[in-house]
C-alpha cells in the first residue's frame, strides 16, 4: 500500500548502538536499510557463525571463545549470524532466558561486543518469531539486531539479508510434529514474490564494491540438506544477474565453500556454531566444491576497497582449516 510506504519513509529511525557504532535505519523500497559506519581505512572485517544457540552446549562455548580470540586478532567490525539462533524452538517470548543463556552470556569476549546482524532460521520459526525481532531484546543486549529481511550498507560492502525459511515448501506441506509461527508471512506466495522483487531492486541500486547476500538455507551444499531447490530456482538467478559476490548461509551444520559454475558467486556455509553432523555428506552438487568440514567452527571475512577478499574457516580450537583469497577487477567507468 503506497500510503504505508510513504508513512514508513517519513518515519526513518536513527538508532545509536551502544556508543560503539552508529546504525542508521532508513527504508529502501520495502526493505529496511541500516547504515553501518566503519572505521575508515577502506577495509571491512567480520565473523560469520550459524546454528549456535544451545546454552553453551555442544561446544558452543568453545567456538565462542575462539571467535573472541580471532575477532580480537583481526579487530573485527561486526558479526553475522546465519540463523537457527536459538534451539530447539526459537524464543518462547521476549523474556525467554535462552536469550541470555545462549547469546549474551556466551559471546562475552571484548572483540565480540560489536553489532551482530542476524537472520531467522527454521528453528527460530518454531518459536515466537516476533520475540526475536522485538526491540526489547536490544534493551537487554544492544548488539542484537534481527529482522526477517533487511539491508546493511557498510560502505565498501552492502549486505542483503533474506528470510529464506518461508521459501521451503516442506515446512508447510510436511511439518511433522513441528509448529511454525507463520504470522506475518501469509499468504506465503505473495510474501516470497514481494521479497524477491524488493531484493532485486535493492541489488540493482547498489553501487557497493562487494555485494553479499545472507540467508539461513544453502543454495549449494554437499552436506545433509543438500541444495535448497526453491532457492536454486527462485533466488539464484537474481543473484547471478546482479553481480553478487558471496552468498552466506547456515542450516547445514558444517563449514563449506562451493564456487558457482557459471558466475563468480562463492557459496559459503557457516553453520557450525555448536552441534555438528560428522560424516553427513551428500556429494552430488552442481557447483565446484573447494572446501568442506563436518565439524564445529566459524568463518572470518576481510574485504578491501581495492577489491581484495580473504575468507578463512576455523575449527573449534581456532585452527585455520581453509584460507581463500581473491581479487576482482574493478568495473571500468563508462567512457
Ligand atoms: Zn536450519
Amino acid at each position: 500500500m503506497p500510503g504505508i510506504k510513504v508513512m514508513v519513509m517519513w518515519n526513518a529511525v536513527v538508532l545509536v548502538v551502544g556508543g560503539l557504532l552508529d546504525v542508521v535505519c532508513l527504508v529502501s523500497g520495502e526493505l529496511q536499510r541500516f547504515e553501518h559506519a566503519t572505521r575508515g581505512g577502506g577495509a571491512l572485517k567480520f565473523l560469520v557463525v550459524g546454528d549456535w544457540g544451545r546454552k553453551g552446549d555442544y561446544n558452543q562455548s568453545h567456538v565462542a571463545f575462539q571467535m573472541g580470540r580471532i575477532g580480537g586478532e583481526l579487530d573485527i567490525d561486526l558479526v553475522i549470524s546465519t540463523g537457527d539462533n536459538f534451539y530447539d524452538n526459537g524464543l518462547k517470548d521476549e523474556n525467554d532466558p535462552k536469550f541470555l543463556d545462549s547469546f549474551t552470556n556466551i559471546y562475552t569476549a571484548k572483540s565480540l561486543q560489536k553489532q551482530w546482524f542476524s537472520v531467522l532460521g527454521n528453528h527460530d520459526y518454531r518459536g515466537d518469531v516476533a520475540a526475536q525481532l522485538s526491540p526489547l531484546l536490544r534493551k537487554i543486549d544492544t548488539r542484537w539486531l534481527c529482522r526477517r529481511s533487511f539491508l546493511v550498507d557498510a560502505e565498501i560492502a552492502e549486505f542483503f539479508f533474506v528470510d529464506t525459511t518461508p521459501f521451503v515448501k516442506g515446512y508447510f506441506e510436511d511439518p511433522g510434529e513441528h509448529k511454525y509461527d507463520w504470522r506475518g508471512v501469509s499468504p506465503v506466495k505473495s510474501y516470497t514474490a514481494g521479497l524477491l522483487k524488493d531484493l532485486e531492486s535493492a541489488l540493482k541500486e547498489s553501487s557497493a564494491t562487494w555485494k553479499i547476500v545472507v540467508g539461513h538455507h544453502a543454495i549449494r551444499s554437499v552436506s545433509h540438506h543438500g541444495d535448497t531447490q526453491e532457492l536454486v530456482h527462485q533466488l539464484l538467478p537474481i543473484l547471478r544477474a546482479n553481480k553478487v559476490d558471496l552468498y552466506m548461509n547456515g542450516h547445514d551444520h558444517c563449514l563449506q565453500q562451493i564456487s558457482d559454475n557459471i558466475s563468480p558467486i562463492q557459496f559459503l556455509t557457516s553453520g557450525a556454531g555448536s552441534k555438528a553432523w560428522r560424516g553427513d555428506v551428500n556429494t552430488t552438487n552442481d557447483g565446484k566444491l573447494r572446501f568442506f568440514y563436518d565439524g564445529q567452527g566459524f568463518m572470518s571475512v576481510q574485504l578491501t576497497q581495492t577489491h581484495d577478499l580473504e575468507i578463512v574457516f576455523y575449527d573449534v580450537a581456532g585452527s585455520v582449516l581453509h584460507r581463500w583469497t581473491m581479487s576482482k577487477q574493478p568495473l571500468q567507468s563508462a567512457m
